[in-house]
């Protein structure tokens, strides 16, 4: 965790240095081009301040030429003076004046130097050309550019010359102030021309300039992409910083300089650079806005999932001991339908043993007679009374025939059922039972009222279970009725929905009704040959697996009756 903190940190860091590298890179780019810019600008603004200066000047240039061969000069004296005067009145020179060969004034128009002998620019007249100068016209006087044009003869000798001085500030009077600050230097690295007044007879040194006299205010030269730029602190009305321009005029003799202020060229980089790096910056934010974003998004999933795989474990193992839960149970119902079966085979002993005392009379009394029919019979054969003896035969036939439905019932009732339930004959069911149970009823003296409908009635359970019931209802009712005077049973059947067997005794009726159907609940006599307590618990759930009840209660006429309910089960065609 920390180490992506501290990662997310560093990146972050890269990004802005990057960042702030590049635009730095932008502002010098920007700054390189708009100096390219200024530099055109202030090469074309020299220039044309250039032009407007040698234009001026050109003027009195021509001035010189054009009267220097006027005729009136020549003649020297006052009208020469008139003329001057004249001319310069009108062209505005600063002064004109004519002078001899030897450099002595002859006419004089303003003001003017007494005398040119060793001038310069009055030699160079002297030898036929045209010779031009600039100079203060005495100390701390006014400046003024000088032409000087010769006079010749009509031999072409030169006899004088005319020089012009041209009012410098007269010239720069409509200019002063103006932007760029422009100066123009003399071939010394003088400033003899400017728009700027303080910058006047400054001198060029090194770089820069410093003035006449005192200190030089402070100043830095340096050379960028090819342009010289100047900074220094020349006063309010000249910049701070500025790209420095200069151009040669041949023409007039001097240097042209323009100082180009920096400032807007600086503003203008720093103003691409600042939308540059808040472009960038911006895109930055956005971009890790974007991966927070989504790095919190595979935060919460990765949470999601850990919570599923987990969740996904619980309830699995939850399957799992569910899963363990119900084989368990299977397991217990499986032993608890062996237990029941095991109960049912038990209580089906039982009663056979109940039974078999009361069978074995009944088997041994047709044994008996058959016995006494066969002696009889042989006898007969004896005495050649054969239709006796047949007669013999076909009660002993008849009587076997008995004993074998009697071992046949018990044997069926001995079976273990294991059939799954199906459609049922209920009155054949009954009638099997009531055979069964037969020999025991009638030793009791018990009478029978079994109002059997001459149709088969159809139930759903199992024949030899459903036997069971009955033949245990039955044993009941004999053993409750052991004391009665009138010993009766009355079974009746209720076809429908579900079928009813209602089998009632004529005995005391049930002592505590509410319990007759729990296990080991007997009012028998312990050790007799009844009295397990279990007849009517196993009946119970016989009845039950078939989907039926069993209830028991006291009649209301005395006895107790017990009621079967069987599902009604359809009809073979039906069912076809
Ligand atoms: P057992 O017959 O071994 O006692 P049962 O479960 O068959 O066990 O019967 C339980 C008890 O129900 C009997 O002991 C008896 O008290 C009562 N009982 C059953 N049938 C009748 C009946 N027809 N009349 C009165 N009481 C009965």
């Amino acid at each position: 965790m920390l180490t992506r903190l501290r990662a997310r940190i560093l990146a972050i860091g890269l990004f802005v240095t990057t960042v702030a590298a590049c635009t730095v890179g932008v502002w010098h780019y920007g700054y390189g081009q708009a100096l390219d810019q200024l530099a055109k600008q202030g090469r074309a603004d020299l220039a044309l301040a250039a032009d407007r200066l040698t234009g001026q000047l050109r003027r009195y240039r021509e001035l010189a030429v054009l009267m220097a061969d006027h005729p009136r000069l020549a003649a020297g004296g006052d009208g020469a003076d008139a003329l001057l005067q004249e001319a310069a009145d009108k062209t505005g020179a600063l002064g004109m004046l004519y002078a001899g060969p030897s450099g002595e004034v002859l006419a004089q128009a303003g003001i003017g130097p007494d005398n040119l002998r060793g001038a310069a620019h009055f030699q160079r007249a002297m030898n036929g050309a045209l010779g031009s100068a600039q100079a203060r016209i005495g100390a701390g006087g006014p400046r003024a550019h000088l032409f000087a044009a010769p006079r010749f003869t009509a031999d072409g000798a030169v006899a004088g010359a005319l020089v012009v001085l041209a009012d410098i500030a007269e010239l720069e009077w409509d200019w002063i102030g103006g932007t760029p600050p422009v100066f123009f230097t003399q071939e010394a690295g003088r400033v003899f021309i400017s728009n700027r007044a303080e910058l006047l007879d400054w001198r060029q040194s090194g770089a820069g300039l410093h003035p006449p006299q005192g200190p030089a205010p402070a100043f830095t030269a340096r050379r960028t992409g090819g342009h010289e730029l100047w900074s220094m602190d020349w006063g309010d009305y000249l910049p701070a910083n500025a790209l420095h321009v200069a151009r040669p005029l041949p023409v007039i003799g001097m240097t042209g300089h323009a100082l180009m202020d920096t400032a807007p060229s600086q503003w203008v980089a720093g103003l691409q650079a600042s939308v540059f790096a808040a472009l960038c910056l911006a895109f930055g934010a956005v971009i890790l806005q974007i991966t927070e974003r989504r790095r919190a998004l595979a935060r919460a999933n990765a949470q999601l999932e850990t919570r599923v795989a987990e969740r996904t474990a619980k309830l699995s193992a939850a399957n799992r001991a569910l899963r363990r839960e119900v084989s368990e149970r299977q397991e217990a119902e499986a032993a608890l339908k062996k237990a029941q079966d095991d109960l049912v085979q038990a209580g089906k002993l039982s009663a056979l043993g109940q039974i078999s005392a009361g069978i074995s009379h009944e088997l041994n009394q047709p044994l008996m007679a058959i016995r006494q029919f066969a002696d009889n019979g042989a006898q007969f054969v004896q005495a050649g009374k054969t239709d006796k003896a047949g007669s013999n035969l076909a009660r002993i036939s008849a009587l076997a025939a008995r004993m074998a439905r009697i071992i046949s019932n018990l044997r069926a009732f001995a079976r273990q059922e294991s059939e799954p339930v199906t459609r049922v004959d209920i009155t054949a069911v009954i009638d099997q039972a009531l055979e069964l149970s037969e020999t025991r009823l009638r030793r009791d003296g018990v009478t029978i009222r079994w109002d059997r409908p001459d149709h088969p009635v159809w139930v759903q359970g199992g024949e030899v279970r459903l036997g069971q019931v009955l033949v245990n209802l039955f044993s009941n009712a004999a053993d409750a009725m052991a004391q009665s005077a009138d010993k009766r049973i009355e079974i009746t059947l209720h076809p429908g929905d579900p079928v009813v067997v209602a089998v009632r005794d004529t005995g005391p009726g049930i002592a505590e009704p509410e319990k007759i159907f729990d296990p080991f609940y007997s009012t028998k006599e312990v050790g007799g040959a009844e009295g397990m307590g279990l007849g009517l618990s196993i009946s119970y759930g016989l009845v039950q697996s078939f989907g039926g009840e069993i209830r028991g209660r006291n009649a209301e006429g005395g006895g107790a009756v017990f009621l079967v309910e069987l599902e009604a089960a359809p009809a073979p065609e039906a069912a076809a």
